[in-house]
């Protein structure tokens, strides 16, 4: 499978890619990682005349702690997330997940801008960013805009950034103490790519789980909040789990595939919850260590 023709650019700035995006309109497409648009350039189902490629705009990448917070340039790569010993630090969450995303060809070249602007349905991220509470920063002709990582997919394969505007960044809260996430998937056995996951942050004082944030992805055409679960949790101890994650499944209208029944990603939506909420809890409260081995 071949592209059709396009002329390639490599703007050095973020300021630059925008004028080069303002000048070609809706002919020119952002290039970051490639992996999910060169196929879809390669099937013909994109057929862009200018590839505008970020790679080396150097403000673009890079891992770096500002206060209590992480920010994550867009360029950064699915494997320097979950190889990143500053956010197995303060953010273990969001590299357990990153270590889930396909194989390693997939996370040494797919970018985390890439992958929130794509909005595929089974990306992993946006269950952990959700859950985190992690928000984006956009930078358009107009100026910046900051919105939360909920927000920004408003259907499958859609997202509210303007065509002429470039995400820049992603910045997460650093985890406080007491604190533990955990990230469960069930994969598409051929891609990885979640028929289900499910990321869950916990706050626990003594026996008590006093906050908790669920994200779920997979399972519908958008990635998910899941406030039912999380007030069913907050003020309880783990026992009250199992009931929470019950609810997991109720709310939200499911993606019905080849790959799999609205009903079956309901079903795995509950047991991947209690397992994400289980675990999550065993890492605050020190039971059990993140997990950043990768498949
Ligand atoms: C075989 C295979 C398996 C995969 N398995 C998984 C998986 O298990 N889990 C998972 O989460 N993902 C999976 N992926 C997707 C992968 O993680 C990439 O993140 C994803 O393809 C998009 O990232 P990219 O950097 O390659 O973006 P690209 O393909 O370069 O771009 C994707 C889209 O985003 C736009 N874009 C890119 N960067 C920006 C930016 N900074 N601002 C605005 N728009 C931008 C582009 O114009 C394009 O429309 C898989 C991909 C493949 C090919």
């Amino acid at each position: 499978m071949i592209t059709a023709a396009f002329d390639y650019r490599r703007p050095t700035t973020v300021q630059e890619a925008i004028a080069l995006l303002q000048q070609y309109g809706d002919d020119a497409k952002l290039l970051a990682g490639g992996h999910s648009l060169l196929p879809v350039m390669k099937l013909r189902l994109a057929e862009p005349k200018v590839l505008i490629d970020l790679g080396r705009v150097r403000d673009l990448s890079g891992i770096r702690q500002d206060g209590n917070e992480v920010v994550l340039g867009a360029m950064t790569t699915h494997y320097d997330v979950l190889s990143s010993a500053l956010l197995q630090r303060l953010c273990p969450l969001l590299a357990e997940t990153a270590a889930h995303i396909g194989d390693p060809q997939v996370r040494n070249r797919g970018t985390i801008g890439g992958s929130l602007a794509h909005a595929d349905p089974g990306a992993d991220l946006p269950a952990a960013l959700i859950a985190l509470g992690a928000t984006i920063r956009a930078v358009g002709p107009g100026g910046e805009r900051t919105l939360a990582v909920q927000d920004l997919v408003v259907d499958m394969l859609t997202t509210s950034l303007q065509p002429n505007e470039v995400l820049v960044e992603v910045r997460t809260p650093a985890l406080a103490a007491g604190q533990g996430g955990a990230y469960e998937k069930f994969p598409q056995p051929a891609s990885r790519f979640a028929l289900v996951g499910a990321a869950a942050l916990v706050t626990v004082q003594g026996e008590r789980i006093t906050a908790a944030r669920v994200g779920l992805t997979g399972a519908a055409p958008t990635p998910l909040r899941l406030p039912a679960v999380e007030a069913a949790l907050t003020g309880q101890t783990a026992a009250a789990i199992p009931a929470a994650a019950a609810q997991a499944a109720t709310g939200w209208e499911p993606n019905d595939d080849l790959h799999a029944s609205g009903e079956y990603r309901q079903h795995l939506a509950t047991v991947l919850v209690r397992r994400a909420l289980e675990r999550a809890v065993a890492v605050a409260t020190g039971q059990a260590a993140p997990r950043f081995g990768h498949w």
